[in-house]
């Protein structure tokens, strides 16, 4: 589907939620998309991206933001300790933030540069064994306890379970945010984008209903 009917279908949810016009942010997420594809959507002038791997995106994204100004890149996939120094430099914002491990090693990163991407709290909203995320019991105090190593927590990210009913998902990720202070709410993908917005999704993340399906067994 091209960019243009997405970001449609965008300013169209946010008109029927009463939300402000551009108070959704796209991320066009471009993992394992082939090159020219990415090329296309840059060409049509969009500047936001989001890449589950710090691996590709190290790979991708530096040559691109030579050439390409106002390029932003948001990390949307699961982030180990010892790549937070190459993710500090890689993204203006990481949407996966679910441990203490990793919270205490971006501050110990952010005060020694003075610096740091916004930050999203994953929350593992389905309490799915396989997910990432930190539990709902959790959520309160595992914000609280970043907020106190000063670290710029913006919002919560969720991604629902694919069996279940996204909109109630996306209503307790609201519940969350909005007990503890925060705006940003990234939820919301290709299928169930629109209901995210209605809900206060203020990030959006999708990848296969503006580039295409990503080629097979690279999910
Ligand atoms: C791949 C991915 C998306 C985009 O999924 P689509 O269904 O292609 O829109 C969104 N969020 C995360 C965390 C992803 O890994």
């Amino acid at each position: 589907m091209p960019l243009q009917d997405i970001t449609d279908r965008i300013r169209a949810a946010e008109a029927e939620a009463g939300r402000a016009p551009g108070a959704v942010r796209l991320l066009a997420v471009s993992k394992k998309q082939p090159e020219d594809r990415i090329r296309a959507v840059l060409d049509q002038g969009h500047r936001l991206f989001g890449e589950n791997r710090v691996q590709e995106a190290a790979a991708r994204w530096p040559g691109y933001r030579g050439a390409v100004p106002g390029v932003e890149v948001h990390l949307i996939g699961p982030l180990q300790s010892n790549k937070v120094r190459q993710a500090m430099d890689l993204f203006e914002a990481i949407h996966s933030l679910d441990r203490d491990k990793l919270a205490r090693k971006l501050a110990d990163e952010a005060q020694a540069r003075g610096a740091c991407p916004d930050l999203f709290i994953q929350v593992n909203t389905g309490e799915e064994a396989q997910k990432a995320g930190v539990l709902p019991a959790g959520v309160d105090a595992f914000v609280a306890a970043c907020r106190g190593m000063d670290l710029p927590v913006r919002g919560l990210m969720c991604i629902p379970p694919v069996d279940e009913e996204p909109a109630l998902h996306f209503a307790l990720l609201a519940k969350f945010a909005a007990r503890n202070g925060l705006d940003g709410l990234s939820m919301g993908m290709s299928a169930d984008f629109e209901t995210a917005i209605r809900l206060g999704a203020t990030h959006v993340r999708i990848g296969s209903a503006i580039f295409g399906d990503r080629p097979a067994a690279a999910q």
